[in-house]
């Protein structure tokens, strides 16, 4: 037997994070990961603070997006990359109603300092912008992509390897004080499996509601806007002179591929941005790890004391994951009880059963 402090399963955004966390404090982390495709790669890569939807700040933003911000920070000086950076985000607006409601939520403190509610124009980027747009500040671009390769490599120099196995190549047994996955043992595991999770004989009876998104590359044929630009979708201009453009959300097709309807839903909204041709350079899609009531799943298991779960970032795991792991970590390291509010234990009937 070959031992660890840790397993980490999962190596998306969730599984990266805490092994990065762990090693970093100086405990040994051996990561396992499966061949599916992370959500996280297919992620279109913005932190948001505001919840553009329900015009009011994210959940928890106050408390949450600091922690996010220092955390990307830090990975930058790290991992010495460059792999995020703060940016505007432009809401077109469909209405004049649209327009007053902004106003209002600015005005009742719903946006905090990430949005004036004013009215602004951004004519000359061939835009159908009729009633003018709102700007939110304060929101990163994050190349998930890139940030995880640069995490793995650095992972990798500090002596945390990474195994590829299935998971029926995975023998598992859990114990009070440890547990043991074919030749390896830790002290606890950390199941980070995104959407796999829904199949986990540990997690499975956790409400987890999947949702589907699909994201396309565009090349446009005209100049395009050099900020990101909402109407349904956001449109991500990139360095390298591309647009991202998503993402849809559907929940009775759970797989990773991509579809024409997807592509015609997004191209549709796209028509509604900007009137500028283009041609689809790629075509990606991945399933959001998402829970019923739209909170992650953090802490350990009811009654296999070695088994923890870091899940359900949904469609939110930029903002989210630092904080998450954090409460994780403080649970595991100091035995501080996780929030309510994402604590597993919410589920722990389920889990029992
Ligand atoms: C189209 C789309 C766009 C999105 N855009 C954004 C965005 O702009 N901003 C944002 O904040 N969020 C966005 N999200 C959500 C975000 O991608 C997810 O919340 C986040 O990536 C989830 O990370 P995760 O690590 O929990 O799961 P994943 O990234 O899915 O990682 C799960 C990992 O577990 C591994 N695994 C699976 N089974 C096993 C097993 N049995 N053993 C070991 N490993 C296993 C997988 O191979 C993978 O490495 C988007 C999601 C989608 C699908």
């Amino acid at each position: 037997m070959q031992t660890f402090d840790f397993i980490v399963t999962g190596a998306g955004l969730a599984g990266s994070s805490i092994a990065y966390q762990l090693v970093k404090r100086g405990y040994t982390v051996l990561r396992v990961t499966s061949s599916a495709r992370p959500a996280s790669m297919a992620a279109y890569g913005i932190l948001n603070p505001i919840h553009i939807r329900n015009v009011q700040l994210t959940w928890k933003a106050s408390e949450i997006y600091p922690q996010a911000v220092l955390f990307y920070q830090e990975l930058k000086s790290v991992l010495k990359i460059n792999f995020f950076k703060e940016t505007e985000i432009y809401h077109l607006l469909g209405s004049k109603d649209e327009a007053v409601y902004w106003r209002q939520q600015a005005e009742t403190g719903m946006l905090g300092n990430f949005c004036t509610g004013d009215v602004e124009n951004i004519s000359g980027m061939l835009m159908n912008a009729t009633h003018g747009c709102i700007k939110i500040t304060g929101a990163l671009y994050v190349d998930i992509p890139f940030m995880l390769q640069h995490l793995h490599q650095w992972l990798a120099e500090n002596k945390s390897p990474l195994l590829v196995l299935e998971a029926e190549e995975q023998k598992w047994s859990y114990h009070a004080s440890n547990v043991q996955m074919n030749e390896y043992e830790a002290r606890f595991v950390i199941h980070c499996e995104g959407v796999a999770a829904t199949n986990h004989p540990l997690w499975k009876n956790i409400p987890f509601r999947p949702c589907k998104g699909e994201v396309l590359t565009l090349q446009f044929n005209a100049p395009i806007p050099h900020v990101i630009v909402h109407k349904k979708i956001f449109l991500i201009p990139l360095s390298d002179g591309t647009c991202k453009a998503g993402s849809t959300y559907v929940w009775d097709d759970l797989t990773s591929t991509p579809t024409p309807e997807g592509a015609a839903e997004i191209l549709q909204n796209v028509k509604q941005i900007t009137r500028s041709s283009f041609i689809v350079k790629e075509h990606v899609a991945g399933v959001r790890p998402a829970v019923a009531d739209r909170r992650p799943v953090v802490g350990l298991h009811p009654t296999v004391s070695s088994a923890a779960i870091l899940n359900g970032y949904g469609s939110k795991g930029l903002i989210l994951n630092p904080f998450a792991c954090n409460a994780l970590l403080e649970h595991l390291l100091n035995k501080t009880p996780v929030p309510v509010e994402i604590d597993v234990h919410r589920f722990n009937k389920r889990l029992q059963q």
